[in-house]
């Protein structure tokens, strides 16, 4: 734990966090073997770091880090909008009506933003970019004061995910509306923890934690052969508190969003990254948040951040239709309530008998 060197990790007693979600390490005195070191760097803006119980024979953390690097570039040199060059950000300055020839990863990941859109109704869309920059929330930087109705207007009109079409031989993208902009960043970490999980199977190695900003996925177990544990953070501005911890009893993601850590204020209000494609403005903050469990962690990610636009209620009532594992945390004063839709209170509790029985494999 003392390899960490970002200055937002917090060490609580014996519990490490990063933004939003962490794997939680509780000190043991005797047992097996160390893990191996954990593999930290920078991506996304964010901290990454992957876990595993063990190393293959042949393989050394070194290359194993390279090889993470590597990979983790490829994703941004295709979907990050902080980059002139990549994929994504060629294609949103490029024009109306041409086919751009772009990688087959680029084109599933907005087919699966394109299927989370219609899924939640248009509360997630893929084609927010302009009014994401128009905002402040993009490569562009912080407003100090909301923008024009008219900007916010000029914005909304360049949102329409039915004008972005995608085809996979070859792959490519095309967009009917000349402001139309792409915005990955709602699935791009989800999509980057994807991409290392698949490479760390692909070498080998079946028991693992990959975490991208609290982003996360597990495969099988600690190297002690318990389960991995998350810790799901208090929608706090300020200090980092544990609200729940998540037993990983099976092989899963979670993924959270929340309105409250990247956000400006201006004369008394709070506007959060998110935004309604539906209004134009940012979601209001309540000072809450949303995680999400699924099988991959670009699906986690994209509905954590769908769930945060539809808000409690009707967030709540479509994630339970859809049978979605989704916790939703809000504050109300100095307490905090949560919400577990039946699929996430399943995995929670048998996630805590896991935790308390210790079990190993
Ligand atoms: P974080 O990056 O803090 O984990 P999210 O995963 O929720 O948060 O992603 C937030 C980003 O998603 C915003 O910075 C913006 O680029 C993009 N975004 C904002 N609103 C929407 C929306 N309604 N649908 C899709 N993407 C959005
Ligand atoms: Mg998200």
């Amino acid at each position: 734990m003392s390899t960490f060197s970002d200055p937002r990790i917090y060490l609580p007693g014996s519990l490490a966090s990063i933004p939003a979600l962490l794997g939680l390490f509780l000190a043991t005195g005797c047992g097996p073997a160390p893990p191996p070191a954990p593999i930290q760097g920078n991506t996304m803006g964010t901290v990454y770091t992957i876990r595993v119980a063990s190393l293959p024979a042949g393989l050394s953390l070194a290359a194993l880090a390279r090889d993470i690097e590597t990979e983790l570039e490829r994703v941004n040199a295709a979907m990050s909008t902080y980059r002139e060059d990549s994929e994504i950000s060629r294609f949103n300055r490029g024009p109306a009506d041409t086919w751009l020839r772009v990688s087959p990863e680029l084109v599933a990941v907005v087919m699966a933003g394109q299927a989370i859109g219609e899924a939640s109704q248009g509360a997630f869309n893929i084609t927010v970019g302009k009014l994401v920059r128009t905002w402040g929330f993009g490569p562009a930087g912080q407003r100090e004061a909301p923008p024009s109705p008219a900007a916010i207007q000029n914005a909304q009109s360049a949102i329409k995910a039915s004008a972005l079409q995608v085809r996979l031989e070859p792959p490519a993208l095309l967009k009917e509306l000349p402001d139309l902009e792409i915005d990955l960043s709602a699935i791009a970490k989800g999509h980057g923890v994807d991409r290392l999980a698949t490479l760390l199977e692909a070498a080998g190695i079946d028991n693992y934690l990959v975490d991208i900003g609290g982003d996360l996925r597990t495969r099988g177990r600690r190297h002690d052969g318990t389960v991995w544990r998350i810790g799901i953070e208090r929608p706090l501005i300020s200090g980092r508190q544990v609200q729940q911890v998540l037993g990983m009893s099976q092989d899963a993601a979670v993924a959270t969003s929340g309105d409250y850590r990247n956000f400006f204020e201006a004369d008394g209000e709070r506007y959060a990254h998110i935004v309604d494609p539906r209004t134009g403005t940012p979601v209001t903050s309540k000072l809450s948040s949303v995680s999400v469990i699924a099988d991959d962690c670009t699906t986690a990610d994209g509905w954590a951040t769908a769930l945060t636009v539809m808000g409690p209620e009707a967030g709540y009532e479509l994630a339970t239709s859809q049978g979605l594992a989704a916790l939703f945390i809000r504050r109300d004063g100095e307490t905090f309530s949560e919400r577990m839709t039946p699929a996430f209170r399943e995995h929670f509790a048998a996630g805590q008998i896991a935790i308390q029985t210790g079990i190993t494999q």
